[in-house]
């Protein structure tokens, strides 16, 4: 008897020529994501992923669980055709369940096995309520269904957890994001990851008003986004003296905007260069004065590359929420300040006007800070 994991992919079904290359990708990554695991075997048969796994299945499906492009995971048991060892399979399979009320339904392409699908269901049934604890058999709604398939082996089932749903990573292409180690730029990268975007991040620091620990807080927040990926990199860009700069030349009350614009021709600059073809930010209409509509224009006009803003329509508690459940949350929170802080002015522009902005600017000599910016590469 061995433990299967069945994975089901709903949304590839849609992708017509593609699907090779869909179901392809969600193979690679599959194997990636158990890579350290002994004895893993993934195959892929008519429509269906199947992964064998010797040990620690419960560890395999929480990684599965972070793997686009799964839609559910059933936990099954695969038993040489003997009905003995079929009794077996479907009393381990529903220890589990102890204590609910169950129905068996059986399939049987296989004709040659010498019992037909109606005996087969009762005999399990009956083996299940002799062997574990206080189930109850209800054929009209059962709490659990357990599937038995007679094919060329017996495959049990009962019972789908849901997986992360999505695109598999690498399916659609790349993007750059704007990482900082606030809440709303992880959850964003996490979002355009799940469409099927690999993805590199920038993060803009800013020693010594910003700390190393600030860094390492970045660092954590890549870590926890490479488990839904296939590793990260991450670009440390030193900030400090481009961010003086605005500071000393530039009016007190345009310094996030323009800082904000500085930090967006970097990116573009780094997504050039690693091949990807949008910017991703963690911005979300209205949520601070450099996220009105007129900031976001005035931002938005310093490059050419298209910015994703997946969370743009999102409340605060809804970004929240999606943190705390992919795991950056509580990382998120560590309190430890970020360049904006710092030099956030009293009274910044929530109405900028992209004229001002660039006149702004022309008393500074910025090209040369892009141009030469330093920065420190990390793999995650
Ligand atoms: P977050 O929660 O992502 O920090 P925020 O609500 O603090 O966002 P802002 O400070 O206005 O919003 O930043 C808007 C976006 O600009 C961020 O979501 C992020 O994409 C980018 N950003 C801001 N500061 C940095 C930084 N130091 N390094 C990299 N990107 C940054
Ligand atoms: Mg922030």
């Amino acid at each position: 008897m061995k433990d299967v994991l069945l994975i089901k992919y709903g949304e590839l079904a849609l992708k017509g020529e593609n699907r090779s290359f869909f179901e392809n990708t969600l193979v690679k990554n599959i194997k990636y994501a158990l890579r350290d695991f002994d004895g893993v075997k993934v195959e892929k048969t008519h429509g269906r992923i199947y992964v064998e796994c010797e040990k620690n299945v419960e560890e395999a499906i929480e990684r599965l669980k972070k793997v686009f492009g799964i839609v559910g995971i059933t936990r099954a048991k695969e038993a040489d055709l003997d009905l003995e060892e079929i009794f077996k399979a479907a009393v381990d399979l529903m220890k589990s369940h102890q204590g609910k009320t169950f129905k068996v339904e059986t399939k049987r392409p296989n004709k040659a096995f010498p019992y037909n699908s109606m005996e087969i269901s009762r005999r399990v049934g009956a083996a299940v309520l002799k062997n574990v604890k206080n189930m109850k058999v209800d054929v009209h709604n059962p709490d659990v269904l357990l599937n038995v398939e007679i094919r060329e082996k017996a495959f049990l089932y009962a019972g789908v957890i849901e997986g992360a749903g999505g695109l598999p990573l690498g399916t659609n292409g790349k993007a750059t994001v704007l990482l900082s180690g606030g809440i709303d730029s992880p959850v964003a990268a996490w979002m355009m990851m799940k469409r099927g975007v690999e993805v590199e991040a920038v993060y803009f620091h800013s020693p010594p008003y910003t700390s190393d620990r600030a860094k390492e807080k970045v660092v954590d927040l890549c870590k926890v986004l490479s488990q839904y990926g296939r590793g990260m990199r991450l670009h440390v860009v030193h900030f400090t003296d481009l961010q003086l700069e605005i500071y000393e030349k530039c009016p007190a009350r345009l310094t996030t905007i323009i800082m904000r614009r500085m930090m967006m021709k970097i990116a573009e600059k780094i997504a050039q260069q690693n091949g990807s073809l949008a910017l991703i930010t963690g911005e979300s209409l209205g949520q601070v004065a450099s996220q009105t509509i007129e900031s976001l224009y005035v931002t938005n006009s310093s490059v050419s590359l298209p910015v994703f803003r997946p969370l743009i329509g999102m409340d605060k508690r809804e970004i929240i929420d999606i943190a705390q459940k992919i795991g950056t949350y509580e990382i998120s929170i560590r309190p430890y300040e970020d360049c904006c802080t710092i030099f956030v002015p009293k009274h910044p522009a929530t109405k900028p006007k992209l004229e001002k902005v660039l006149e702004a600017e022309e008393k500074m000599d910025y090209q040369k800070f892009i141009d030469n910016f330093e920065e420190e590469v990390i793999e995650i």
